[in-house]
């Protein structure tokens, strides 16, 4: 069986340090080890529009700073095939057959598009687009016969929805598709990183992120504003660990060589958080290692991110040589989809 990997992001806003460990690192992991034969990123345009209708510009907007986050990254245009979704038309068509092996019982059932539904306000008025968003995303994947998706674990009801109608059509018309399989990060706590807030996850919807493009300055008032333990009020006091913002972030962000470089007095994650349990030390000491660790990891990032930005016409560029071949794919693959069914009338 052919190693396909496809995944993709809704251009609502610039990506921020959850999808980074979320899902880029994996990607990123998977370019540079290879053995795959195809590679794809799709950028949901369409998708966003789903609970953006109202808001085409921001979305527009957002293809290119969602692009320029994937560049900047590392992410390889030689390696990665990248492309924006409304423009491969093919995959409209798959949503329409596969919106028929899904019940809307089924929909209302997926666990990620519920809870969207109640953060979006959307329960008495849901918009069909919205909540049909997990077949197109079944759409998206089957239209390149994707075997892996890396994602952060929000996305796991869509894959396993993706998996069920993969099924559903290959009872019904033959072995056609294949079943995709998610690919979650290392990190358990990197499956859904928590937003700044330290409620719900990252989010660009929830205002709670730390962006790949934030600044020096916007990145220091963030982490220094970041929920830590609200009983931990004295120095003195005996402080909380789990659930505690700043130090989720630390097991997800911290490198060998970090304690050596900005905090040598201790030697481990464990030795800082038996002194923050006991008492006697204080949030500023952690939030200052935390920032000095996000600086490092993202000054690179901005910087490749500002060179790039001098340039739209050679990101789009990139965008649309690879929607050219995205294109061709899906329509082959649509043929194939239609003559399982029997609808091939010309051929
Ligand atoms: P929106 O609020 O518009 O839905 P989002 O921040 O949830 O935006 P998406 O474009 O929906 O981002 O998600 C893109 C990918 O990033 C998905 O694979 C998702 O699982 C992953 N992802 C998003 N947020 C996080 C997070 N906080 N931690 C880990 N992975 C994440
Ligand atoms: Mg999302």
């Amino acid at each position: 069986m052919k190693k396909i990997i496809l995944t993709g992001d809704r251009p609502t806003g610039h990506l921020h340090i959850g999808h980074f460990v979320g899902s880029l690192k994996n990607r990123l992991l998977l370019q540079e080890k290879g053995g795959y034969d195809e590679f794809y990123i799709m950028i949901a345009d369409a998708q966003a529009l789903t609970d953006n209708f109202g808001n085409v510009q921001k979305v527009r907007d957002n293809v290119f700073q969602v692009m320029l986050d994937y560049l900047a990254v590392g992410l390889d245009p030689n390696k990665v095939t990248f492309f924006i979704q409304s423009e491969v038309s093919e995959l409209t068509e798959f949503t329409f057959y596969y919106m028929n092996l899904v019940t809307l019982a089924r929909l209302e059932r997926n666990p990620t598009v519920k809870e969207e539904l109640r953060q979006k306000d959307f329960e008495k008025n849901i918009p069909m687009g919205f909540l049909t968003y997990p077949v197109s995303q079944t759409a998206d994947i089957t239209a390149f016969n994707a075997t892996i998706v890396p994602v952060g674990d929000d996305q796991l009801p869509m894959i396993e929805q993706a998996r069920e109608i993969v099924r559903a059509f290959n009872n019904l018309y033959g072995e056609t598709l294949v079943e995709p399989k998610a690919m979650l990060p290392e990190n358990e706590n990197a499956f859904r990183l928590v937003g700044t807030d330290g409620k719900a996850k990252m989010s660009k919807s929830l205002n709670n992120c730390i962006f790949l493009s934030d600044s020096p300055n916007e990145i220091k008032d963030k982490v220094f504003n970041m929920y830590t333990d609200p009983n931990h009020i004295h120095v003195t006091d005996p402080g909380k660990v789990e659930g505690n913002t700043v130090f989720t972030y630390l097991d997800v962000f911290l490198r060998p060589g970090d304690f050596e470089k900005y905090l040598p007095e201790y030697k481990s994650l464990d030795e800082l958080k038996d002194h923050y349990r006991r008492g006697g030390l204080g949030d500023m000491k952690i939030k200052k290692f935390l920032n000095s660790i996000l600086q490092d990891i993202l000054a690179p990032i901005r910087a490749r991110r500002e060179e790039l930005e001098k340039n739209p016409d050679k990101v789009f560029e990139i965008l649309e040589k690879g929607t050219e071949k995205a294109r061709k794919v899906a329509y082959k693959n649509l043929i194939k989809l239609k003559t399982a069914m029997g609808i091939n009338y010309f051929n």
